[in-house]
């Protein structure tokens, strides 16, 4: 096997990845909280996920990923009362729209496991038992049981918090500054505002706080100790360094080996905010004509680690550059029929997973794409071999460029009758007729290209990620 590089946050350097079973990954990465539809930003998180998820399967490691559904939390709780429905009901509604999401985006959900909040109750209960037991949580007087940071002399080593340790001031809200470091809620007493939102338990009546979820459905599917834990950096604190505190507090051993962060998304070079109206959802993209692969392909292009700057016009650009991209390879895809299969180009596998393994260079692994290309116009390489090389490096780009290419190579046959009555007009120098025949067969959407002898190249010449006329708002 390869080596791996990855940036650990908790130590943070770039470290080789080691598994803790040979040829075997954990992999937790957290996922929604189902009040609303998922934002583009929250999407960069995922396709992150999915992406490192797929170079570790890409190197031959078996993954096992689990996602979570924070379906009950301070938010949830709030937006399905303001929207007079259950709780469930409410969460069930953005848990599907999650799922459509992934889909549209590549994200292939037989490949993760997603486990619910609400789901998991006696896992919270006992772990939060524990850290009764041993001294680490106590009981407030409104019957909410908080984890005392003091008492976890590790407090502070993924996020480098820092504050006064023996600060009794406490908070009860799952989200809060790093300037507020305090001890946080594991169970939420019930009281009116959380209405019908309630688990009778040993620990009382009331609901788990929302840091103490993820540390019990990452064990619960992966164990104590796992490989690999990922988020946004908006996450590193509170609710990482909360994940650690819990788990490492309970267990006595270490929870996490690698934390990798993805920095955020913004939109033209501004925070995302309802204030400014820039929060944007994968329909969003759709609405104006995009496909979602546009999206993944603008992705894939920064590196997790720096910050993404989302606009129109770059999204735009994505999509013509995988569209030419595409246009290129359905007209390879013709000119090698009949040709034997290729096999895949071991010299340039070996330069992509170089870019890969180094901490998920893929904008330098999609350069070996364009490399491929290039080469095989020089004629150094031959077409069925840069194909299935490519397609081969989908499998961690996640693009679809083989579908893409299978649908942009299909023409109507009328098309095809039309080329092949043009080519017999050119044959015979009725230049007119075949000048008709062209006009006729572009205004079927399709494209002809002229090659030697008389022959052509056809395919269908719509735009497939991105296309104006599609704008659902027109
Ligand atoms: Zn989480």
């Amino acid at each position: 096997m390869q080596k791996i590089f990855l940036h650990n946050t908790l130590t943070k350097k770039k470290e080789e990845f080691k598994p803790i079973k040979e040829g075997e990954v954990g992999i937790y990465s957290c996922g929604p909280t189902v009040y609303n539809f998922v934002h583009i930003g929250n999407l960069r998180s995922y396709i992150f996920a999915d992406t490192l998820h797929r170079v570790l399967a890409y190197n031959g490691y078996k993954v096992k990923h689990v996602m979570n559904i924070t379906d009950v939390d301070d938010k949830t709780i709030r937006d399905s009362q303001a929207a007079g429905i259950s709780l469930k009901d409410f969460t069930d509604k953005y848990t599907a729209s999650f799922f459509e999401d992934l889909e549209k985006i590549n994200i292939n959900k037989d490949e993760y496991i997603f486990p619910r909040a609400t789901e998991n109750i006696q896992g919270m209960v006992a772990l939060i038992k524990k850290l009764l037991d041993k001294g680490f949580a106590y009981k407030a007087e409104d019957g909410s049981i908080y984890f005392a940071i003091s008492k976890f002399k590790d407090y502070g080593k993924l996020s480098g918090v820092d504050f006064e340790r023996d600060s009794k001031s406490r908070v009860d809200n799952d989200e809060y500054a790093k300037e507020e470091a305090h001890d946080f809620a594991l169970w939420k007493a019930w009281d009116e505002k959380d209405g019908d939102v309630f688990w009778e338990t040993e620990l009382g009546k009331g609901r788990p706080g929302w840091h103490i979820e993820c540390s019990v459905m990452s064990s619960a599917n992966l164990g104590e100790t796992f490989d690999i834990h990922t988020g946004g950096i908006d996450l590193i604190f509170p609710h990482h360094e909360n994940e650690i505190a819990q788990s490492e507090a309970a267990n006595d051993k270490k929870f996490v080996n690698y934390w990798l962060h993805n920095e955020m998304l913004m939109v033209d070079s501004q925070k995302m905010s309802k204030s400014l109206n820039n929060v944007y959802t994968l329909q969003d993209i759709i609405n104006k004509g995009f496909n979602p692969m546009a999206f993944r392909y603008l992705c894939l292009q920064t590196h997790y680690k720096q910050k993404q700057n989302f606009t129109w016009e770059a999204l735009k650009f994505a999509a013509n550059t995988i569209e030419s991209l595409v246009d290129i390879l359905v007209i390879a895809k013709d000119q090698s029929k009949g040709k034997p299969k290729g096999s895949i180009l071991k010299d340039y596998q070996e330069k992509f997973l170089e870019k890969i393994n180094e901490d998920l260079n893929l904008s330098g692994a999609l350069s070996i794409i364009f490399e491929l290309l290039e080469t095989e116009s020089a004629g150094l390489i031959s077409i069925p071999d840069m194909l299935e090389t490519i397609f081969d490096f989908d499998k961690v780009l996640g693009l679809q460029i083989k579908e893409f290419v299978e649908k942009k190579s299909m023409v109507p046959e009328e098309a095809k009758k039309d080329a092949e009555e043009r080519k017999r007009a050119k044959e015979t120098n009725n230049y007119s007729k075949s000048d008709e025949l062209r006009t006729k067969i572009q205004k079927q959407g399709v494209k002809i290209i002229d090659v030697q002898n008389n022959n052509y190249i056809l395919s269908s010449s719509t735009a497939v990620f991105y296309n104006p006329n599609n704008d659902a708002r027109k």
